[in-house]
């Protein structure tokens, strides 16, 4: 017979499915000591550039109890956006994410879809607290904890049968679920294609990222103006990079299709920094609102904007 735990996770299961997650799993949120030690090493080594908030709440991401009195599981989900794109290559880039609606209010939507089912489920309101990137939570290795990916040399997670065109969400609650799954082998096996094509040397080693090299970061996270040698390394992208991610094979095998509500809004494909450096905040507005460049801002945009012309124009 099987285990009521097991079967549990299953329901719950089959309707995050039915939500449209790629995956989700359950973890005990027990302590994370080797996780906290890379998560320290990383801050200590400045690899985070100047995202100072993750020098913050430390105990909270050691201890995610004090995110939720009561808290006996997390449950990490996963949805995909691996949508097929058609832009012009070789033009000016802005990343895949961020060409559709804003992942935080879709994934959460999603979530709280998923609470609701359980609500249901369990015959009462459960305490209960969901996070996408808004409290400080090692999601990554929750996730892997919960068996359903693996972190890859890129540092992305990697799902299988979804790759790492994913986005991750949280949903933290008071009833324990357990599971029969457990972390999964590394899937990466000798490639090392990610190293490769980084077209800044950002990812420094298998797994190690300085963010400080890194394109993403520096063409979202980063606020001020860029030095000299910032803006010559993000090339053409005007928003974000795709390299790691694009080489990856686990991306060009997957079999589990990206959610229906992440559909690219045309408008946004291709681009130009004459555009971009064209807008006021009113067109900006009507152009990005929805999406995660709506986020970051203008004056950010026109920043990279500026910085992909002046490498243009040295080619
Ligand atoms: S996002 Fe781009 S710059 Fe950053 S690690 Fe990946 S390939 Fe390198
Ligand atoms: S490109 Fe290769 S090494 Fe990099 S994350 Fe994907 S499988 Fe791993």
């Amino acid at each position: 017979m099987a285990d009521p735990s097991t079967v549990l996770a299953r329901t719950i299961r089959k309707e995050a499915a039915r939500l449209g997650f790629a995956a989700i799993g359950f973890s005990s949120p027990i302590p994370q000591p080797l996780a906290m030690q890379r998560y320290n090493a990383m801050l200590a080594e400045h690899r985070h550039g100047e995202m100072v908030y993750l020098e913050n709440r430390l105990d909270e991401r050691a201890m995610p109890s004090m995110l939720l009195p009561d808290l006996k599981t997390i449950i990490s989900a996963a949805i995909s956006y691996n949508y097929p794109l058609d832009t012009i290559t070789g033009g000016p880039v802005i990343s895949t994410y961020a060409l559709i609606d804003d992942y935080h209010t879709v994934v959460r939507e999603k979530l709280q879809q998923l609470l609701n089912f359980l609500n249901t489920l369990f015959g009462e309101d459960l305490n209960a607290t969901i996070t996408v990137d808004s409290s400080p939570i090692l999601e990554k290795n929750w996730a892997e904890h919960s068996g359903i990916g693996k972190t890859g040399k890129n540092t992305l997670l990697i799902i299988p049968s979804a790759g790492t065109y994913i986005f991750l969400g949280e949903l933290l609650i008071n009833k324990e679920i357990t599971d029969n799954k457990h972390p999964l082998p590394n899937l990466c096996g000798s490639c090392t294609k990610c190293l490769e094509s980084c077209p800044t040397g950002a990812l420094i080693e298998p797994s190690k990222l300085d963010a400080t090299r890194c394109i993403s970061y520096l063409t979202i996270e980063l606020k001020r103006e860029f030095t000299p040698e910032e803006s010559t390394l993000i090339g053409n992208h005007l928003f974000g990079c795709d390299h790691c991610q694009q080489v990856c094979p686990h991306n060009h095998q997957t079999t589990i299709p990206p959610n229906h509500s992440f559909t690219p809004h045309q408008n946004l494909l291709n681009l130009t920094p004459e555009t971009i450096l064209s807008l006021t905040k009113s067109t900006f507005r009507t152009l990005f609102q929805g999406t995660p460049i709506y986020r970051t801002g203008l004056k950010r945009l026109k920043r990279n904007a500026r910085a992909v012309t002046k490498n243009q124009n040295k080619r």
